[in-house]
């Protein structure tokens, strides 16, 4: 979803959660997140964010322009589930596509394309983590373990790739995991399913995390090394 203020286009994202308000904020990517009760209809939602346009509009323009100088160039490369993807502008309208290492964005600035860059990145995430959180969650119980179907937070943090709220089952995943390999980002999501039985690192956490995810040292390991 996106809106429009004063000419200017800015991408949205929706999540879903279990909250009474409508809640706003600038991510620090300068998207606008937004989350609200599953009920909530998307008209409402922007008729909200419209209200608070004049605060929120800036707020974002001024992180954007702030990452223009790294913004993305034509062939300009980006690290994408563990591999360089190289950015193209097409100079005619088109829908953002991926073939192989290469991304297409509509754009003639680096701006525009990372506003294409961001909205398909958002979109591939959230269809990711879905994928990986059905997964994650039928591996557990398929092995015996009584654990809930999680509800993902995505989020953009500088301090941890995932947490895990054990009594709400409740994960917030980091955003920033598409640029790591698929198996380190699997790997995060067993870890915090783990949580669930241990709400702790110790020795019997680390014996259900490396039995149903043998990998997960050597995938870790990728996380930790930049
Ligand atoms: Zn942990």
């Amino acid at each position: 979803m996106e809106f429009t203020y004063q000419g200017r286009r800015y991408p949205v994202m929706i999540e879903r959660k279990r909250v009474k308000n409508i809640n706003l904020h600038v991510r620090t990517d300068g998207s606008i997140y937004v989350s609200a009760a599953p009920h909530v209809p998307e008209r409402v939602i922007l008729e909200f964010i419209e209200k608070n346009a004049e605060r929120i509009a800036p707020a974002s323009d001024r992180i954007r322009e702030k990452r223009q100088k790294q913004a993305l160039s034509d062939g300009t490369q980006v690290p994408w589930l563990g591999k360089p993807l190289t950015i193209r502008y097409s100079p005619r309208p088109c829908p953002t596509v991926r073939e192989g290492d290469v991304l297409t964005v509509f754009a003639r600035t680096p701006g525009e394309a990372e506003y294409a860059f961001i909205q398909w990145r958002n979109a591939e995430c959230v269809a990711l983590f879905r994928e990986l959180n059905k997964e994650t969650c039928e591996a557990f119980r398929a092995a015996g373990y009584q654990v809930p179907y999680a509800r993902i937070e995505i989020k953009d943090m500088t301090s941890r790739w995932g947490s895990c709220t054990a009594k709400s089952g409740r994960i917030s995943m980091n955003i920033r995991l598409m640029q790591y390999p698929l198996g380190s980002i699997r790997g995060v999501f067993f870890h915090e399913y783990t949580h669930f039985l241990h709400q702790n690192h110790s020795a019997a956490f680390y014996a259900v995390l490396r039995r149903l995810y043998p990998d997960y040292d050597r995938y870790d390991a990728l996380l930790r090394s930049t």
